[in-house]
């Protein structure tokens, strides 16, 4: 083990110790979508009737062409998007009815979204704390162990401007774990990192998903990604979830590998 591998392993531990729960929470499933479709006002169908369920602990990969309704799947859930008709569910809560209570339960990691690049890493992680209730020195140290997590710990007081794609990119992952939520949602997390980046990425979600329970849905184009960090994924196209199971279930002789299972599930938008 390597001494800053030691270091988010430590972190890690005094993170669990702080969550204070058991490592699989008790609420079912975490994510139930029910027949959910989104047109936006436009007219554009982005969804087209998902249903699936996301057990508590498990780790869900939706895969998918650009334009095959990820980003907005992934918003209802996270209470960004209103769907026009279905109904969701997150950690029990309707993400209609209850949208507060699906906040208080859910990290969202996106893309530099609700980065205020002139705070720094610091600031930008204690005020998410805050946002959810924390006392400002459990946030600054709550902070601090999460920068040990996700190796941040020199870059904590430099501009979020400042940080290269990849840096932004953990520092918006560490703030979405300020309240050590049991449910987290990630819209590409590793989009356009150098490998050794999106290998930290990866190892701390594994760590978070194994030790901590928690559940995470991602979307990805990444079939690495999906293999090494999902244990079940769904094929999303044109709005609509074409196949789902684990990574092995959907691979057979004609489809040996998960990008030949893709490319068969997803070859109509090609053709
Ligand atoms: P993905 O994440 O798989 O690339 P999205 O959910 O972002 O897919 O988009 C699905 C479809 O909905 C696309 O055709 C996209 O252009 C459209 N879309 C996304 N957001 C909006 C919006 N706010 N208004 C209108 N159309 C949108």
């Amino acid at each position: 083990m390597t001494s800053s591998s030691t270091t988010a392993a430590r972190a890690l531990d005094e993170l669990i110790g702080l969550a204070g729960r058991p490592a699989t929470p008790d609420i079912g499933d975490a994510v139930v979508l029910d027949d959910v479709a989104k047109t936006y006002p436009d007219g554009t169908e982005a969804v087209r009737g998902i249903s699936l369920r996301v057990a508590a602990g498990e780790s869900f990969g939706i895969l998918g062409p650009n334009g095959a309704g990820k980003s907005t799947t992934i918003g209802v859930l996270g209470t960004l998007v209103k769907p026009t008709s279905g109904r969701a569910w997150v950690a029990g809560h309707d993400v209609v009815a209850k949208p507060i209570e699906v906040r208080r339960r859910i990290g969202f990691a996106m893309q530099d979204v609700g980065v205020d690049a002139f705070a720094t890493a610091s600031e930008l992680m204690v005020l998410q704390g805050r946002l959810h209730g924390l006392r400002k020195a459990d946030a600054v140290t709550r902070a601090q162990l999460l920068q040990r997590l996700v190796g941040l710990e020199q870059v904590a007081d430099k501009r979020v401007s400042a940080l290269s794609g990849g840096t932004r990119r953990r520092v918006d992952l560490a703030a979405s774990l300020m309240h050590l939520p049991p449910i987290v949602f990630l819209d590409e997390p590793t989009e356009g990192l150098d490998p050794r980046s999106r290998g930290a990425i990866w190892e701390t979600l594994t760590e978070l998903r194994d030790r901590l329970g928690v559940t995470l849905v991602l979307t990805t184009h990444d079939m690495d990604e999906a293999e090494s960090l999902c244990d079940r994924i769904g094929i999303v196209d044109h709005g609509a979830l074409v196949v789902e199971g684990t990574p092995e279930s959907l691979k057979s002789t004609a489809t040996p590998t998960l990008e030949a299972v893709y490319l068969h599930h997803t070859e109509r938008q090609a053709a």
